[in-house]
């Protein structure tokens, strides 16, 4: 309307005049209108998409200073360097700044546009008090998903932060994030007090980089063509400091390349040696766990492999997402095997239970991309919130269809398990009942008295893990917050026969592999 196109003129003549940039970047000016309107949003965005942006320029518009929520020091102090570079008014409030009576007072003077502050103040009263006496123009939230226990990063500083906004009701918030999958943004609005329609997603798609995941048969064969297809730099990711030397001497040996690794473990000198000599190589490839590549800017990185799982399809993105800076075409490439996921489903009854439902969550879903018969980026950005096209045309399902199998009478027969049983149990217990094993707790909830106990035999038993996956990943099946299953989306068409089921055919020796055992 008129009102926001007029605003966002003011804005981009700011933008030119106080930054330098010539125009709005992706969906910037979404975020801005609303935060000039004094309107509460959740922006989530990739990282280098200019979040900051959609802060720092209402604080130099708006009356009244913009308190920055920010958990990193290091950070904070990055920002206002480049801030007062700006132009920006802007000062810290942390354990490592000297000057806050100066800023105690330039902030009660409203002579700030920004006040970076580390989120343990939030609960302090003192800082109430300090809220109490300035002109607030907004309070901006870094690092959101840190206020969510489904995110990765939960803090308990960010539950704060609440109750301290809203004793300042009518002072806008905006939230910023780069990692938040649909439950996380859910759970962020709520959480900090943003109305529903006030969230703003968008910018991840990476056009350059083909996406193509693969079953593992032999990594260092598998490593070598990619070698051979994709020259120049390149990043081969692995799980263990024991797989990163061993893969590393191997492909170099395989293929001559330099190739080096890097962990943890290795003396600091040889890691930053390893890492300077990779920035400033043409073809060196990385051997490295995921200690490997924050903060390093290399743009012409060719290739991202996965030589196991990645943890969640966030850190999938944010690993894949260091190939191809420069724009030039790039390739990312998983190797998967059904003991990473029996793994990685082990190691969730370790973390404490409070977690659990999240992280589960988040294994499914990276599941459900490995899985998918469709395309992969679609699923990577419906993920992140986006509504993209069906087809790319730029990844191994778009561009050689793999083969699917109609599993149709499988899965009425697993979303009929699901539903006699309550839909409140997980995979286990149902492939259990279905085929009917011998087993104390179907008995003593007398599930093998249904009559899906032990409908489901020989192949198609060891089809059940893939089948309610593929549920998953159309949302058929939902999880629930306790790890059980529970019919979702067209699972009601489904048991109806009214619409079939079709799924990416599994490698034979899946099929009849310890698969069906492992979760
Ligand atoms: P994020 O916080 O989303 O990771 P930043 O706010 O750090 O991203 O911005 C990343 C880079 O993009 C910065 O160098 C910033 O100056 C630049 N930038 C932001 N908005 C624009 C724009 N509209 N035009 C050009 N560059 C921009
Ligand atoms: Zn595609």
């Amino acid at each position: 309307d008129l009102d926001s196109s007029a605003a966002l003129d003011d804005a981009r003549q700011r933008l030119r005049e106080v930054f330098g940039h010539d125009d709005f970047r992706g969906r910037q000016p979404d975020v801005l209108v609303r935060v000039l309107a004094g309107q509460s949003t959740l922006a989530v965005m990739p990282t280098g998409a200019g979040k900051s942006l959609t802060y720092q320029l209402p604080a130099t518009m708006l009356h009244g200073t913009c308190v920055v929520i920010s958990p990193l020091i290091a950070l904070m102090h990055d920002q206002l360097r480049a801030a007062r570079a700006d132009g920006i008014r802007a000062a810290t409030l942390t354990s490592a700044d000297s000057d806050w009576r100066e800023t105690m007072d330039a902030f009660r003077a409203g002579e700030l546009d920004l006040l970076y502050v580390a989120p343990e103040r939030a609960s302090q009263p003192s800082f109430c008090d300090l809220l109490t006496a300035a002109p607030l123009a907004l309070f901006a939230i870094d690092e959101a998903h840190c206020v969510s226990e489904w995110g990765h990063d939960f803090r308990p500083d960010y539950r704060q932060l609440r109750p301290l906004m809203d004793r300042f009701g009518d002072i806008p918030r905006l939230a910023l994030t780069a990692t938040a999958d649909a439950h996380t943004r859910a759970d962020i609005l709520e959480q900090l007090g943003i109305p529903q329609d006030g969230l703003v997603v968008a910018g991840f798609d990476r056009p350059s980089i083909h996406y193509a995941i693969r079953h593992r048969d032999n990594p260092v064969r598998q490593l070598t063509t990619l070698m051979g297809e994709q020259p120049g730099p390149g990043i081969v990711y692995a799980p263990t400091r024991r797989k990163v030397e061993d893969l590393a001497a191997k492909l170099a040996a395989a293929t001559g390349r330099e190739v080096l690794p890097y962990h943890a473990g290795l003396d600091p000198h040889v890691r930053a040696e390893n890492q300077a000599r990779f920035v400033a190589s043409e073809d060196m490839v990385m051997v490295a766990t995921i200690a490997f590549g924050m903060g390093i800017d290399k743009p012409d990185v060719r290739f991202v492999a996965h030589a196991s799982i990645p943890k969640s399809i966030e850190a999938y993105y944010q690993e894949t997402g260091r190939a191809g800076r420069d724009g030039d075409p790039s390739l990312a490439l998983m190797l998967w095997g059904a003991e990473d996921f029996a793994r990685a489903r082990m190691r969730l009854a370790e973390v404490p239970e409070d977690r659990q439902a999240g992280d589960r969550q988040r294994l499914d879903s990276l599941a459900s991309l490995v899985e998918t018969a469709g395309c992969r980026r679609a699923v990577l950005l419906r993920h992140f919130g986006e509504d993209p096209p069906g087809q790319c045309g730029n990844c191994d399902n778009c561009l050689d269809a793999p083969g699917v199998v109609d599993v149709t009478e499988l899965a009425r027969k697993f979303l009929s398990a699901a539903y006699r049983t309550g839909q409140s149990f997980g995979f286990g217990h149902l492939q259990k009942v279905l085929t009917g094993a011998e087993d104390d707790r179907v008995r003593q909830r007398e599930h093998d008295r249904l009559s899906v106990f032990g409908i489901v035999d020989g192949e198609d038993a060891a089809m059940l893990r893939p089948v309610s996956r593929a549920l998953q990943a159309r949302g058929s099946l939902v999880a629930t917050e306790h790890g059980g299953l529970a019919l979702g989306g067209d699972a009601k068409d489904i048991l109806k026969g009214d619409t079939p089921v079709m799924i990416v055919k599994p490698p034979k020796k899946e099929r009849r592999s310890r698969r069906s055992r492992a979760g």
